[in-house]
């Protein structure tokens, strides 16, 4: 996907790639990383905790062999905001820490625009939230707890990987919540 990613950028027109944030180190979320740097060696961010299972210094959580998806160094930690309880603002994106489906998983919130790329914080369909997809979340008590964020930052829509964009999830969350963790409390 390396070449039509670069191309998209192009018809942004928002001039050349400046660095590349990640919402968490799974392999789908990371294949053209790689190639995208050969054409451009930019920073990569991520949060700290996502960044020793994607080096592959440990498995990640329910998987029996660590696995190097990225080269060591290659991922900078975002970093912390000065009073520690957050993370800094990358350009126009402020990440919020959301893990559960991976140990460091973040989203990234466009105050702007009110959009939220949620990764794999959440799946969905036509009607709305799913939880994100059981056999790789690393735990789905803490992932669904995360969730809570869109009830904090209420965006207009929620964007995430594996599913339709969600409009005003935070409407549906209580619903969706409810569901799930007495499944999984
Ligand atoms: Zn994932
Ligand atoms: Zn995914």
């Amino acid at each position: 996907m390396s070449k039509h990613i670069l191309t998209f950028i192009e018809t942004l027109n928002a001039g050349p790639l400046q660095k590349i944030l990640l919402t968490h180190g799974h392999p789908d979320h990371i294949g053209a990383l790689e190639q995208i740097r050969v054409h451009r060696a930019v920073p990569v961010y991520v949060h700290r905790n996502e960044i020793p299972f994607m080096e592959g210094k440990q498995p990640y959580p329910g998987r029996k062999k660590a696995k190097e998806l990225v080269k060591s160094g290659v991922s900078l930690p975002l970093k912390e905001t000065i009073d520690g309880l957050g993370l800094e603002s990358m350009g126009n994106l402020k990440p919020y820490y959301t893990p559960g489906h991976s140990p460091g998983h973040v989203v990234y919130y466009h105050h702007q625009d009110q959009i939220l790329i949620g990764g794999d914080l959440f799946s969905s369909n036509s009607r709305g939230l799913k939880r994100p997809i059981p056999i790789f979340t690393a735990d789905m008590k803490q992932a669904i707890l995360s969730g809570q964020i869109v009830k904090e930052l209420k965006p207009r829509l929620l964007s995430i990987c594996h599913g339709f964009d969600v409009p005003q999830p935070h409407l549906h969350y209580d619903q969706f919540a409810e569901k799930w963790l007495t499944q999984y409390s």
